[in-house]
């Protein structure tokens, strides 16, 4: 029985890692990949110590320093059923491989958030993504709608802007991403803005 099992190897999970084998608790790290979300991100800018770091490039940093201490890894793993025993729990994977541990974290990130509207589910990978940075470039010299108006569509928007013909922003509200990211937006000949517009379907 292990002391620790750490679910999710994105920034959260190997931190949480690098902490518990500094308290030389016995611990596995069991994860789909590592690195998570920041996999997926082309630039991080607001992590102290680098001015500029590309996401994956942050993240082998992290799996470097995860490696430096002695923890068992299970990658390419998930998580299908965590259920509990006497004197803790037993995780059970989608291979149907079974580990117990005296506790467990959950460090499994989020998925996007979906719009609900008719169509969606129906394309959804048929025209209908949830990530720029990895599908992006499948839509070049294309028309893209980019729906939201937070950092992540902000950044999906700049990333597009450079790839597809027209760039359409739909957002429910005013723009919330950071002023910095909005400043970007100005002047793209190719980005046409809808601001308080909502979403009712999607028609492929
Ligand atoms: C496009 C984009 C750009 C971003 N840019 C920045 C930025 O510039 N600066 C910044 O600070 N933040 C940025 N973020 C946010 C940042 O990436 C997240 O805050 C961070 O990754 C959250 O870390 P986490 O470890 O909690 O979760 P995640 O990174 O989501 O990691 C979750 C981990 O859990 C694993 N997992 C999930 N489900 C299971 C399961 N059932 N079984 C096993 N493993 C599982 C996943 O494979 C993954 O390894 C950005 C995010 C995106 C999407």
């Amino acid at each position: 029985m292990y002391d620790l099992i750490i679910v999710g190897a994105g920034p959260a999970g190997m931190t949480a890692a690098v902490y518990a084998a500094r308290k030389r608790l016995n611990t596995l790290l069991l994860s789909k990949d590592i690195g998570g979300q920041l996999l997926w991100t082309a630039g991080v800018e607001n992590y102290m110590g680098y001015q500029f770091i590309e996401g994956p490039e942050l993240m082998m940093k992290f799996e470097e320093q995860v490696k430096r201490f002695p923890l068992e890894q299970k990658i390419g793993q998930e998580l299908a059923a965590l259920s509990l025993l006497d004197g803790g729990f037993e995780v059970r994977t989608d291979n149907d491989e079974r580990y117990q541990a005296k506790a467990v974290i959950i460090a499994t990130g989020k998925r996007p958030r979906q719009l609900n509207v008719p169509g969606e589910e129906r394309l959804k990978g048929r025209g209908v993504t949830y990530c720029a940075i990895c599908d992006g470039p499948l839509f070049a010299d294309e028309n893209v709608a980019v729906i939201g108006g937070g950092n992540s569509a902000l950044e999906a928007v700049y990333d597009m802007v450079k790839i597809a013909k027209q760039v359409y922003l739909v957002s429910q509200t005013q723009l919330t991403g950071d002023q910095i990211l909005v400043d970007k937006l100005k002047d793209i000949s190719n980005l046409t803005i809808f601001l308080e517009y909502e979403v009712t379907e999607v028609e492929g």
